[in-house]
């Protein structure tokens, strides 16, 4: 289930070889929509560059166990939201940050039941479902049904009633009920189709936790940065306008809206380049530790 792009495995690769210049090219990709998560969400705003320095030191010391199951991105926004976490917990993360961070994003679901499910059975099931949904919304993407999408995507983030989703996507009620259905169904099919995990695993939509999850986890429903990029340039297809909108703004997710704010940020430059030194200047005895 690779996630990673090519640009991002070619730049691990130089990391892991221990690199300088590769490491220099994925801190300035990654670290304006990272500080611009940590200003949002963090209790202290001002403290938001030294949780990013924090991240990208984290995440060197796990690197070797990081597989590319989650994108590079991704990865990075779990270290960064667990110290978060920790900061409004009021303590300096553990020294074994890494190891719980790996954890976390291995298993994707902070619940109880994911303590308690953590055998590779429950991990290979959760992996399938991610590939099954994505299919799904690939499919949906394919054949411009983003008013499923939008539907699919509010089932899964909000706590919205199928009434006010219908109202939100601009659907008859309706609608929710069969988008719900079908993907249950093709969710099933998926699954039986891959052949090694029981189609049980999936219960019912939006009420299974561990789709839910998922869905938020992999970051299923998110558009890519050039998407949000085209948003801003107003630059989008309607219906890919109206569905970046919804996701930014009733789905309010965190991530899009980091890299959002980061891409309006893009212009003033000279902090960013501040912040690169100074995470260069600070982990540069890691980089062959990574290995
Ligand atoms: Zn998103």
């Amino acid at each position: 289930m690779a996630e990673l792009s090519e640009a991002d495995r070619l730049l691990l690769d130089g990391v892991r070889r221990g690199d300088a210049e590769a490491w220099r090219q994925l801190v300035s990709m990654y670290q304006g929509r990272l500080v611009a998560f940590a200003r949002s969400s963090s209790r202290d705003p001002a403290s938001a560059e030294d949780l990013v320095q924090e991240t990208f030191l984290a995440f060197l010391q796990s690197l070797h166990r990081y597989r590319g199951d989650a994108g590079l991105e991704t990865y990075l926004f779990t270290i960064l939201r667990r110290r978060v976490i920790d900061q409004f917990r009021g303590r300096r993360p553990a020294e074994s940050m890494s190891a719980a961070v790996e954890g976390q994003l291995r298993s994707r679901d902070p619940s109880p039941s994911f303590y308690v499910k953590r055998d590779e059975d429950i991990t290979l099931a959760q992996r399938e479902l991610v590939v099954a949904l994505r299919a799904v919304v690939q499919g949906m993407q394919e054949s411009q049904r983003f008013d499923d999408l939008l539907v699919l995507e509010l089932l899964f983030t909000s706590a919205l009633r199928n009434k006010d989703i219908a109202s939100r996507a601009g659907v008859p009620e309706a609608r929710v009920a069969v988008v719900k259905h079908r993907t249950l169904k093709r969710l099933r099919e998926l699954v039986a189709g891959s052949g090694s995990t029981d189609s049980a695993t999936i219960g019912t939509l939006p009420d299974d936790q561990s789709l839910a999850g998922l869905w938020r986890d992999y970051r299923l429903g998110c558009p890519k940065r050039s998407t949000i990029g085209g948003y801003l340039l107003c630059t989008l297809d309607e219906p890919w306008r109206r569905y970046t909108a919804a996701h930014l703004d009733i789905s309010a997710c965190p991530t899009c809206r980091a890299n959002l704010d980061d891409l309006k940020a893009q212009t003033h430059s000279a902090v960013g380049q501040r912040l690169c030194e100074r995470i260069l200047n600070s982990t540069v005895g890691f980089m062959a530790a990574a290995e």
